[in-house]
């Protein structure tokens, strides 16, 4: 008898308790879309020779593209000349352990200059680098690298870090081998549209 009810007990508990979680889970998805951002996702984009000179332009081509396939809101246009506002690849070293990408907003300031922006700013354009040197350390295959890439951009056209115990994505943190998932289809286009 004490089993039985220890065992309702643990129920009842679980009714409470998965509903929560379910509640946590959903306040989490809605942060992973920045508030600001770029105005549109159909934008220029413009490889720094550095992209060609360490060999990873088919890497951010395949990055772009597919991004690119999940929304007709999303359309990034490589251009030969960083003249205007486009969205800025690199490929860079850092001293920084398992950093292995990185991305900047910069939105136009007062004096008419471009500062860093805040997640919340209208962004004028981003800076998006991958690291050389942690990628060659951690024996990055090409799909990593890929991944790498497209996670970077993903960050460029509005979405946050999906939490590590949250959906398969490829805006978690860490090293993955993963296109946009079903997940980050769903996100870009609540962020952009379909
Ligand atoms: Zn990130």
């Amino acid at each position: 008898m004490r089993i039985s009810k220890t065992f309702k007990k643990i129920v009842l508990l679980g009714f409470f308790v998965v509903p929560l979680s379910l509640g946590l889970l959903q306040t989490d998805a809605d942060a992973v879309r920045y508030s600001g951002g770029r105005s549109t996702a159909i934008n220029d984009v413009w490889y720094s020779d550095s992209v060609s000179s360490y060999g990873y332009v088919s890497a951010f081509d395949e990055a772009r593209f597919r991004w690119n396939e999940t929304s007709s809101k999303v359309n990034l246009k490589r251009v030969l000349s960083s003249s205007g506002t486009p969205d800025k690849y690199y490929v860079g070293v850092t001293s920084i352990p398992y950093r292995f990408g990185y991305y900047t907003p910069y939105k136009l300031s007062s004096s008419g200059g471009y500062v860093e922006a805040n997640h919340s700013d209208t962004w004028a354009f981003s800076n998006v680098s991958i690291y050389y040197n942690n990628m060659e350390r951690a024996d990055f295959k090409t799909d990593e690298v890929i991944s790498n890439a497209g996670h970077e951009i993903g960050h460029s056209i509005g979405l946050d870090h999906t939490p590590s115990d949250g959906a398969n994505s490829i805006m978690r943190s860490g090293i993955q081998n993963i296109g946009p998932t079903t997940y980050d289809i769903t996100e870009i286009r609540l962020k952009r549209g379909n």
